[in-house]
């Protein structure tokens, strides 16, 4: 059986391919318009970030049986239409959780000591030492808006640094969870009001998107953090440059924008922000974790279905 990996995955994931008996059909490095001729006689399809698992895509696969996207949503593959055509959809959702938390950690640090704009100071020969005090996170109040796979691994490090930790979430873990992992709930503009530092971790949905608004944005409490490292539009970025403005937030961390590449933005002349392209699942680690995984769970489908 043929498996086209569209997007570069670890060699690992790979090696467990060729290892398991399938023909692997590396085609990362050829122009996107050519996929659809060269998926042709594939029985899987492995893709991360850049390819899109489309309708035409698929359709161009007569015998496509499973599309393995490495990483955690399936925002990039045309689910609704595989499942017409009986194809199985896999991802790997926890691979990179850890990644992400650790970037929201090191990301309200970052903001919190100032770092970008100490660096920026300290090239240009400035010393900015008076300007680059900071703030601890030790004794700090920290809410996290999601409370998943990356929001539980966030809540454990802020935990680990002293921080007290409060959540909202739609769904609610068992009372004895939440106290077992030291947390509290409260509802979301009461959470909003009360944190030093407010780290969002859910999806994009229909219900999340524009979830922290103008409004939302002007109940959070003067001089907190907030730091984003889900999805952009959650978060309204022009409030949130108001905010950061006239010094209602302490300061900012984004990770992922309404319009990916950010190409300009009124984030652009704030130095109380920090804005990185999207990398929460960008380590080595992760994305050996995705690629292995995703191998792994395209053999487990292929398999039960030659069986
Ligand atoms: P998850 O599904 O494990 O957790 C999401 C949590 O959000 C769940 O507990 C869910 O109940 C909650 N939720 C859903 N809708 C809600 C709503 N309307 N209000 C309140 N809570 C709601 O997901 P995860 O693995 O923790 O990932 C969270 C998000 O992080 C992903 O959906 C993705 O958008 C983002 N992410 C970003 C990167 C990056 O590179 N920056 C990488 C991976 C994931």
């Amino acid at each position: 059986m043929k498996v086209m990996v569209a997007d570069k995955i670890a060699a690992d994931g790979i090696k467990k391919l060729k290892d398991g008996g399938f023909e692997v059909l590396s085609v990362w490095e050829e122009p996107k318009e050519k996929l659809p001729e060269l998926i042709k006689d594939c029985e899987a399809l492995i893709v991360r970030s850049a390819t899109k698992a489309t309708k035409e895509l698929i359709d161009a696969a007569p015998k496509l049986k499973v599309i393995g996207r490495a990483g955690v949503g399936l925002d990039n593959v045309d689910a609704a239409h595989a499942k017409t055509r009986n194809i199985k959809v896999v991802n790997t959702p926890g691979a990179t959780s850890i990644s992400v938390a650790e970037l929201a950690v090191g990301l309200t640090l970052a903001v919190s000591r100032k770092v970008a704009l100490t660096d920026r100071g300290t090239r240009k020969g400035e010393w900015p030492k008076k300007a680059g005090e900071g703030i601890e996170i030790f004794g700090k109040s920290v809410g996290l808006i999601g409370l998943g796979r990356i929001g539980r691994e966030t809540a454990k490090r802020f935990r680990a640094m002293g921080a007290t930790v409060r959540y909202y979430d739609v769904i609610r873990p068992l009372p004895y969870d939440e106290k077992d992992w030291g947390i509290e709930f409260r509802p979301l503009d009461e959470l909003l009001a009360m944190s030093d530092i407010i780290s969002i971790h859910v999806p994009m949905t229909p219900e999340t998107k524009g979830l922290l608004d103008k409004e939302r944005v002007a109940k959070i409490k003067k001089g907190a953090i907030l730091v984003n490292t889900s999805r952009g539009g959650i978060v309204d970025e022009a409030a949130l440059a108001e905010a950061l403005r006239s010094g209602q937030l302490y300061g900012a961390a984004l990770d992922v924008f309404e319009t990916e590449p950010l190409k300009s933005s009124p984030l652009f002349e704030l130095d109380n922000v920090v804005l990185t392209p999207h990398v929460g699942a960008q380590t080595a680690e992760g994305q050996l974790r995705a690629g292995v995984e995703i191998a792994e769970l395209v053999i487990k489908e292929l398999k039960a279905l030659g069986k």
